[in-house]
């Protein structure tokens, strides 16, 4: 079974739970509504020893950051604005002290920079690898909440960033090379958080969700949740690279993980002046790699021809 095979049986299993007014399973984050035309958005991510990270590769404090910063990538990626996160961790002996301690400077350190407050968690004993486990909170009101589901024929589907650096990271990392530039982009990932806010604003920008397994994996959630298909233009891909750019490097654009970049779908007629106004606000433009059809699947277009096979991005097993 995969990793989303069997999310989609916990669902079936427990679609008969009371939802008592929440929104559940299926996007970036839980959507529990407040009042007052206000939600609170729940996420959790949790860092595995030697499943998402080699501790001799990376220092206490970036694992830190790093922890909260794939947290507030969900709340982001909804338009949310982040207020609050709890911590578990737990600890192998030969870890508590200065290690630990400089663990927690990284996450207190980021959650100043985006004013987030720790309200909570818990703090066990390992006898073996270190875990580290975080629900973030974020608030945003109803109109501005960007789901996965809401993608329409005729969008553009667009990203924020160049993708693949943090797959050309792990790969530097795994061959032991823990300090490349492509191996900090790996360890110390930007979250998008007021990228997501400012396109919150928007009412035409329709479906969000953070890169986390790569587009080619990534996208085909909104499409599910949207019911579309997409045109893909793979020479519009803003592949990361080092010296030239390769197919290597597409390949890596399109299926690796933990670019925590955004993508989103936007109506074709206002994605110009968005995008001025975004690179006004970042200083950074938009990337528009294709768009919105009717369908289910993505067509990979190249040089304006359609290209056969697939691309998959990261999956757990
Ligand atoms: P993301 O990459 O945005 O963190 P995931 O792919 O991890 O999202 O998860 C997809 C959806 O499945 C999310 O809504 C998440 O909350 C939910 N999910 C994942 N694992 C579980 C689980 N064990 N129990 C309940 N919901 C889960
Ligand atoms: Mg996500």
């Amino acid at each position: 079974m995969t990793e989303f095979g069997f999310i989609d049986q916990i669902i079936q299993m427990c679609n008969s739970l009371p939802t008592n007014g929440c929104e559940g399973i299926g996007d970036d984050c839980a959507v529990i509504p407040i009042g007052g035309g206000e939600v609170l958005l729940f996420t959790q991510d949790m860092l595995i020893e030697r499943v998402h990270f080699l501790r001799e590769a990376t220092s206490a404090y970036d694992l830190g950051r790093k922890s909260l910063a794939v947290n507030l990538s969900d709340v982001a990626a909804m338009g949310a604005t982040p207020v609050a996160t709890l911590l578990s961790l737990s600890i192998p002996k030969e870890l508590m002290g200065e290690w630990i301690e400089a663990f927690m400077s990284g996450y207190r350190d980021m959650s100043e920079e985006y004013g987030v407050a720790l309200i909570g968690g818990d703090t066990t004993a390992s006898k073996g690898d270190l875990a580290i486990n975080v629900t973030a909170i974020g608030r945003v009101t109803q109109e501005r909440i960007k789901r996965r589901r809401d993608a329409r024929v005729g969008d553009i589907v667009v990203v924020t960033g160049e993708l693949g650096g943090s797959g050309r990271g792990l790969e530097d990392i795994l061959r032991g090379e823990y300090n490349t530039t492509s191996a900090l982009v790996h360890k110390l990932p930007t979250p998008r958080v007021m990228e997501g806010q400012f396109l919150s604003k928007y009412s035409g920008v329709h479906a969000m969700m953070d890169i986390s397994d790569g587009v080619a994996s990534d996208l085909k959630h909104i499409l599910k949740a949207s019911s579309v298909g997409a045109e893909i233009d793979l020479n519009s891909i803003p592949a990361y690279f080092v010296v030239e750019p390769s197919e290597g490097d597409l390949q890596r654009a399109l299926c690796s993980g933990e670019d925590y970049e955004l993508l989103f779908t936007v109506a074709a007629d206002e994605f110009y002046s968005i995008s001025e106004s975004y690179r006004e606000q970042f200083g950074q433009p938009l990337y528009p790699i294709g768009k919105i059809v009717a369908g289910d699947r993505i067509m990979w277009m190249r040089d304006g021809i359609l290209q056969c096979g697939d691309f998959s991005g990261f999956s757990h097993y």
